[in-house]
């Protein structure tokens, strides 16, 4: 099982063998989270063997995940996303070091793959045969491609107010899906809770141990592509979570290897209209009661009135980074979704809450121009066309196919400088 040695209870302690299907603590019921041995092997040697790998993507830090001896890649294009350096958007914000992290090329479009692909390839290798997860659609559709791929029996619990085009992705992807009636996110946890202890391996975020283990990989690439330092600071958009705070134990993780030096300030974002964890962190709270109505916002894939386990690991990654939860307004993801087109890339409303969120950094002052920023930008566009169509401003006019019109139309607005 390479360096990872066991799961440790998030609140009675207890330690679980690395190599069992476990979900939730035996003992108390509270979430569980891999250890690894890290000082087992040189760092050196994991991080060279990752740099001579990048043909199976998040697959080459498997040194460093529960990956287990043996396992063959689900491999399917995951990871080694591009960190692009911006052009007009570090200009317009006043951020020059401002890169993004374009996880909307994943294979099913969203950054749910990176965890799935590793999630998924720890069950099948334990042996897991039915399973199930919930999810707003992009999780659905990622679970489905490699349950399909992996051979396992998949139903996909989703929220009634998901797209259409999401839920279709979902079937055509191979998994069952069921469409799930609720008034808030509550019901759903407890659903979802009541499956995995009767028994049933859910890939529910955090209740599924392993799918934020994939998340540690945005820390390895970020960092590697920086030269082995991590950024100043990293926004992730927030629904439950499991991307800021697995990006944030692969910092941490580096860092007890000795391969960074410092971690970087994590930055949550969040609709205004749901925002439990903004609101926890405004009030300096350690966990988020219920609060908002997820349906009155854009951003359906971070919408969610109430996070699991009331949100306690991304607060606490939050707080233990010197970082801050933000929330933004639909109005603030339509210019963001206009400024990343600019940059080449095609978000979804919730994968733009990254750079809506730096758009109040510039104005509150806690981004400097001298922090090296990382947005990540989580799912594409592609997924909700209909909002693509109200970001995008409308066409610039009507005109028939004839050259005399045309001409005239372009008139004084030719650029005759050649
Ligand atoms: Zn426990």
């Amino acid at each position: 099982m390479n360096l990872a040695s066991h799961y440790v209870c998030d609140d009675c302690h207890a330690r679980t063998p690395a190599d069992v299907p476990a979900l939730l603590c035996d003992a108390c019921g509270g979430l569980l989270e891999m250890a690894y041995d890290l000082t087992r092997v040189p760092a050196r040697d994991i991080l060279a063997r990752a740099a001579e790998h990048r043909e199976i993507g998040v697959w080459r830090w498997a040194d460093l995940l529960p990956v287990p001896e043996g396992t063959e890649p689900l491999y399917l294009g995951e990871g080694d996303t591009p960190l692009l350096t911006t052009r007009r958007l570090g200009e317009t914000l006043n951020i020059p070091n401002l890169m993004i992290k374009n996880d909307t090329l994943m294979p099913t479009g969203s950054f749910k793959d990176r965890g799935f692909a590793i999630a998924v390839g720890y069950a099948r290798a334990l042996g897991v045969k039915q399973a199930f997860t919930y999810s707003s659609g992009n999780a659905g559709a990622s679970f489905a491609t490699y349950a399909a791929r992996a051979g396992i029996d998949a139903t996909v619990l989703v929220e009634d107010s998901a797209h259409e085009s999401k839920i279709a992705a979902i079937g055509l992807y191979g998994a069952r899906v069921l469409r799930l009636q609720y008034r808030s996110s509550l019901e759903i946890f407890a659903s979802v809770s009541a499956l995995t202890r009767a028994g049933l391996y859910s890939f529910v975020n955090f209740i599924n141990p392993i799918r934020h283990e994939g998340m540690k990989t945005y820390a390895y690439e970020i960092c590697e592509a920086l030269g082995w330092k991590a950024p100043d600071v990293m926004v992730h958009p927030v629904g439950t979570g499991g991307g800021l705070w697995g990006a944030w134990k692969g910092f941490r993780e580096l860092r007890q290897m000795g391969v960074i030096d410092r971690l970087p300030r994590m930055i949550g974002v969040q609709p205004s209209a749901s925002a439990p964890i903004v609101r926890a962190f405004n009030e300096g709270l350690p966990s988020a009661a219920p609060h908002g109505d997820a349906t009155r916002t854009v951003a359906q894939s971070i919408a969610g009135d109430a996070p699991i386990q009331g949100g306690t690991r991304v607060l606490s990654a939050i707080y233990a980074s010197g970082g801050r939860a933000v929330a933004v307004d639909d109005g603030d993801l339509f210019e963001a979704m206009r400024l990343l087109g600019a940059e080449g890339v095609t978000a979804e409303p919730s994968a733009a809450a990254s750079v809506a969120a730096l758009l109040r950094a510039r104005s509150q002052g806690w981004v400097s121009e001298n922090d090296t920023v990382v947005a990540v930008i989580t799912g594409s566009g592609q997924k909700q066309p209909d909002v693509l169509v109200r970001a995008a401003p409308p066409p610039a006019g009507d005109v028939r196919a004839d050259p005399d019109e045309l001409l005239k139309w372009f008139g004084d607005r030719m650029d005759n400088g050649r």
